[in-house]
């Protein structure tokens, strides 16, 4: 396992920790699959972005790590520059030689943290979306996060019976996904944080985990608007519709309804549907439709020729009617 970290962050060997962390967060988002969906590939890719960071963003594993690359390349160039003049003999004898493996390199028994300082882990951020609905009323959101956790065959010894411990492959340690059903209370504000203790980053020699923040975002659906606790929407009715009158479906939060058009509407008339809005604190909004008239598009042949009837029996003028 030679993977360059760096490279899987896509930011340069120099970077300082604010620009690792921001590289990981967008990654990470990018690539959650809550997001980027549940294939392989993207579990694979959203691993190993984890794994980048969780290296890179601990001072003492990078250290380690930037020795172990800077070697391996050391190495890489050293191989490039000769192997124009070897044979494949001592090729195959430096591939060997150089074929060594990160986590043999981190987990060498000689290493000893024991003396090391205790720290507590790093935050970790997340967003979380909801609707505006779901902001006033408050909901439960399910969200899956993958953590790192404590080997539980050689319980972080990396070896068991001095073999490197299978089910880890001698890190110590395994990534799981972790489920939250988390609460989120009537009334939140955009931008809020939910703190989840101690679910962020594992702490270091000891030390307490970090906390996981999930940062909320409240969403407006593009079809309504909210007024305290009204919700606001525009229904397009056809103009016969709004002559003749009808029955129409309206969808709402609290599912489909029927709403009765009475005939001659109005463009612009507001129909108030009780109890159809946000509910928060025992109270309940309504839903208000302002109805709009509309000119539907590609009429047929027939509707324009019933236009064109229309136009013939239609014996007042509309402009001195509206006086
Ligand atoms: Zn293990």
């Amino acid at each position: 396992m030679t993977k360059d970290y760096y490279k899987i962050l896509d930011i340069p060997e120099f970077s300082s920790t604010e620009e690792i962390k921001s590289a990981y967060r967008n990654l990470a988002r990018k690539w959650h699959p809550d997001v980027a969906g549940n294939s392989p590939d993207v579990i694979q890719k959203f691993k190993e972005i984890n794994e980048a960071y969780e290296i890179l963003s601990d001072r003492i594993r990078k250290a380690d790590y930037d020795t172990a690359r800077r070697f391996y390349s050391y190495a890489k160039d050293n191989h490039s520059k000769n192997s124009g003049k070897c044979d494949s003999e001592t090729k195959k004898n430096e591939e060997k030689s150089f074929n060594f493996n990160w986590s043999d390199f981190f987990s060498r028994p000689n290493r000893n943290f024991e003396d090391k300082p205790s720290r507590k882990g790093d935050d970790i951020y997340s967003d979380i979306d909801i609707s505006v609905f779901e902001a006033l009323s408050g909901t439960t959101k399910i969200i899956n996060m993958l953590q790192t956790q404590v080997c539980s065959k050689c319980r972080g010894k990396k070896f068991i019976n001095g073999t490197k411990c299978p089910y880890c492959g001698g890190k110590g340690e395994t990534s799981v996904y972790k489920r939250f059903n988390v609460k989120i209370p009537a009334g939140i504000k955009d931008k809020s944080k939910i703190r989840l203790a101690e679910e962020g980053e594992k702490g270091v020699n000891g030390g307490k985990n970090g906390d996981l923040y999930l940062i909320v975002h409240v969403r407006e659906p593009k079809s309504y608007k909210t007024e305290g606790l009204n919700i606001l929407k525009t229904i397009a009715i056809s103009p016969h519709e709004a002559v003749l009158g009808g029955n129409i479906t309206v969808s709402t939060i609290r599912g489909n309804v029927s709403l009765k058009i009475a005939p001659n509407t109005r463009n612009g008339q507001k129909i108030r549907l009780a109890g159809c809005g946000i509910e928060q604190n025992k109270k309940i909004g309504d839903m208000i439709v302002t109805i709009e008239i509309q000119i539907p598009r590609n009429l047929t042949a027939a509707e324009i020729n019933l236009y064109k009837k229309l136009q013939e029996v239609s014996g007042l003028n509309i402009r001195e009617r509206i006086e």
